[in-house]
């Protein structure tokens, strides 16, 4: 595809949502150079994108401004974090160290190089256990774990840094991303696995014995966790239209990006059986610790301003696209 429209640096391009935001930008006509560490990135996929893969961290100044120096960059796409909840509780200093110190040399660097916009992926875990549903970005925020606290520290110097330095930023608070690309050419593939959808699956392939239930005694309908599961492809999707609302001029502004609906975790898992036609065992266990009982989203916001319009709302679809990724990939 021909490059009429600037180059933009995904960082974590490598990485699950990433992938799927590369291929989006591809789509749509912009040229991509990935900036990844590969510690949870796939070579791989960037070899099946055909985009450019940098490998290195964004902790790396001298990489950065090198990078920023050499190449014609107009804006950045920030995915590069690590994000398992339980991990960021039992070693915070990794969270604080790859998720802030990182985005902070980044923006710096980016600041050093007049680069002045900024996509950058923030979390419904900022909002920490919701007081209303569907939540809205005026909700107040106060993260239960150091995962979503890295995340709002971001949003923070971001809000900061519009003012001082004129560095605009989109932000999205993502709910459960899920799904892979339609067309099979990327997907989830995560080491250590700890989401819903895909260990559901591996179950399903005969990879796992059994998936576990997080809690059977949550204020629920059945009990279990309600969560607002959301395209890979539509949330990809969402961040070209914050790149060209950035490019367009505007300024720094956040956008919660779910589904509006919620599932409870039985409701996927039976939703799994139907599409896979497996049995796929699941064994009720204790809570996970740092659970809320239900997160589901409202994005009429990225609808109105952005323009968004999530194609892939089904639940059945979502988990077919995903199924249709696990099956090729094992
Ligand atoms: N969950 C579960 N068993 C698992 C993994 C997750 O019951 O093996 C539940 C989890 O407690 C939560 C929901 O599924 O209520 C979604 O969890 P996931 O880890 O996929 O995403 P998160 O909501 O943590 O971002």
């Amino acid at each position: 595809m021909s490059q009429s429209k600037p180059t933009i640096l995904v960082t974590g391009g490598a990485g699950y949502i990433g992938s799927h935001a590369v291929l989006a930008l591809q789509q749509a006509g912009y040229g991509v150079i990935v900036l990844d560490n590969l510690v949870y990135g796939h070579r791989d996929s960037t070899e099946v994108l055909k985009v450019e893969l940098v490998v290195g961290d964004t902790c790396d100044r001298v990489l950065l401004d090198q990078l920023f120096a050499t190449r014609d960059i107009a804006a950045v796409m920030h995915f590069a974090a690590y994000a398992y909840v339980g991990e960021s509780v039992t070693d915070p200093a990794k969270y604080y160290r790859n998720n802030v110190v990182g985005t902070l040399t980044l923006l710096e660097a980016m600041l050093a190089a007049s680069i002045d916009k900024f996509v950058f992926s923030s979390t419904c875990a900022t909002y920490g256990v919701p007081k209303t549903v569907p939540i809205p970005e005026e909700h107040p925020q106060s993260p239960i774990n150091p995962y979503g606290a890295s995340k709002l520290m971001i949003e923070r110097v971001l809000t900061d840094f519009a003012h001082a330095y004129a560095l605009k930023s989109v932000y999205f608070r993502y709910f459960n991303a899920a799904g892979a690309d339609p067309e099979g050419r990327v997907g989830e593939d995560h080491t250590p696995e700890t989401h819903l959808i895909p260990l559901v699956l591996l179950t399903a392939l005969g990879r796992r014995e059994s998936v576990s239930i997080f809690g059977t005694d949550y204020p629920t309908p059945d009990g279990t966790c309600i969560r607002d599961y959301i395209h890979v492809t539509d949330l990809a999707q969402a961040h070209v239209l914050g790149l060209e609302y950035l490019l367009n001029g505007s300024e720094t502004t956040v956008f919660n990006l779910g589904n509006g609906n919620g599932f409870s975790v039985k409701e996927v898992i039976d939703a799994a059986r139907h599409i896979t036609g497996c049995e796929i065992k699941a064994v009720e266990c204790p809570r996970r610790p740092g659970d809320p009982p239900v997160l589901v989203g409202s994005s009429d916001r990225a609808k109105t301003i952005l323009g968004w319009n999530p194609q892939y709302t089904d639940i059945n679809q979502i988990i077919a696209h995903a199924w249709n990724w696990h099956q090729r990939q094992h």
